[in-house]
């Protein structure tokens, strides 16, 4: 098969000029750069302002002035309701029954809040599977419920090495790892998408093994949710938790999310409580006794941030005009083309650490410069000055992630011009 690409400007421009989502775009602010916009590829780690999140502030603050604690009642959405105006199409894109999802706190606070409940460790059964190089919350997480319920981290955290080349995990070493340690293993806790290396995994096949050993099993979709079209409910996994400033474009520290299986909507685990979290039907009795709404809404605590739910609100619209099936569909093209760029034209600078299969990853590809540290450093603010914005971590990684509701082929192209512009200079 010939290559699909070209590294032109004017090919860059056809396909975007073609691109069924391409409207999208003008529902965000780019931000600017040099009198244009800059080529943002940052979606990972704060996705960006929809338009219409101004306005829709600015709505509340208006409830607010002009009906005091009557808003709660009154306005077109009423704030006693409010997280679930975004319920549905949480769901949608997470693939879940409304009744599994809902939108509160943080990430961090879901994932403790989750563990209380389905990390209950035993004499024999104490253990946590997580994969080396975890995001540091997590494993202090992991670490700190370890220690809160009496055990020791050096017997109870199991950190899964990378069996491949780049820093991925396959699926056989998780297998081998439940084979040897699944009998003491009460939580498998792993990520959607590996924030470091972009590694997309199969949660389906994932809690399979891990429930048929017996395990608990939780997914920390921070890098996945709003990149990869998921189907939670059919993965059968326990929870999951995430947060909504990356690929959903919540805002900065957004309202997290929170997935509980349907298995568990009636369940009598044990939960750390509070008034919201009370049925909702008598929630205003204010009795003493707390009666858990049925579904992942038992689990919330305190009323929820109003102003914080509103770019969420607004942002999931988006999202459920375009569907995650059209998304992935130009992701996919649109990281294909920005790995076609890598690899054929910047293969002296540039290694791609992400998978190359597509099933294996989402929007992002990590990209390491082969010059090292401070050649990779030197490069990553060299692109920053030219308008274009991805991430660094260290030692020599450089992350680029084009969201398919904003970024065009063009940025893809830019990004690699602007590389061998640097290389070229230099
Ligand atoms: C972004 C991210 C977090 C951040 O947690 P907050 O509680 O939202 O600050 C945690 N874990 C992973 C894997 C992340 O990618």
């Amino acid at each position: 098969m010939s290559a699909p690409y070209e590294a032109t400007a004017a090919w860059a421009q056809a396909r975007d000029a073609a691109d069924p989502l391409r409207t999208f775009r003008d529902e965000f602010l780019i931000p600017p750069h040099a009198g244009g916009d800059s080529h943002y590829f940052c979606g990972n780690s704060l996705g960006l302002q929809p338009r219409a999140v101004r306005d829709a502030l600015n709505a509340e603050l208006d409830y607010w002035g002009e009906l005091g604690v009557e808003g709660h009642f009154k306005g077109r959405l009423p704030w006693m309701d409010y997280h679930e105006f975004v319920r549905d199409h949480l769901a949608e894109v997470v693939g879940a029954q409304p009744g599994e999802v809902v939108a509160m706190n943080t990430l961090g606070v879901n994932l403790h809040l989750m563990m209380v409940s389905f990390y209950r460790p035993t004499p024999d059964r104490h253990a946590i599977l997580i994969e080396a190089g975890a995001f540091p919350t997590d494993r202090y997480a992991v670490e700190s419920q370890i220690r809160y319920h009496g055990f020791s981290p050096k017997l109870s955290l199991i950190e899964l090495e990378s069996d491949e080349p780049n820093g991925t995990l396959s699926l056989q070493a998780i297998e081998r790892a439940l084979a040897e340690h699944g009998s003491r293993i009460a939580l498998v806790m792993l990520p959607g998408v590996q924030y470091r290396t972009g590694q997309a995994f199969d949660l389906k096949a994932i809690t399979e093994l891990a429930h048929q050993y017996g395990c608990t099993v939780g997914f920390d979709l921070a890098h996945a949710v709003g990149n990869l079209p998921l189907q939670l409910h059919d993965s059968g996994a326990d929870f999951a938790i995430w947060c909504s400033y990356k690929y959903l474009n919540g805002g900065p520290g957004a309202v997290g999310g929170a997935f509980v299986h349907a298995r568990h909507a009636h369940a009598t685990l044990p939960r750390f409580a509070g008034w919201w979290g009370h049925d909702k039907h008598t929630r205003f009795q204010m009795g003493p006794e707390f009666v858990p709404t049925p579904g992942a809404d038992g689990w919330q605590l305190s009323n929820p941030p109003i102003l914080a739910l509103v770019p969420l609100r607004i942002s999931l619209e988006l999202f459920h005009r375009a569907g995650m099936s059209r998304l992935r569909e130009k992701s996919l093209q649109l990281t294909g083309y920005l790995e076609w760029l890598v690899q054929n034209q910047l293969p002296d600078l540039l290694q791609i650490v992400t998978p190359a299969e597509t099933a294996r990853r989402g929007a992002q590809l990590s990209i390491r410069v082969l010059g090292g540290r401070e050649q990779g450093r030197a490069l990553f603010d060299y692109l920053v000055e030219d308008g274009i914005i991805g991430d660094w971590r260290e030692p020599d990684v450089i992350r680029i992630s084009p969201a398919p509701l904003y970024n065009r082929f063009a940025d893809c192209l830019a990004f690699a011009t602007a590389v061998r512009r640097w290389k070229d200079q230099a």
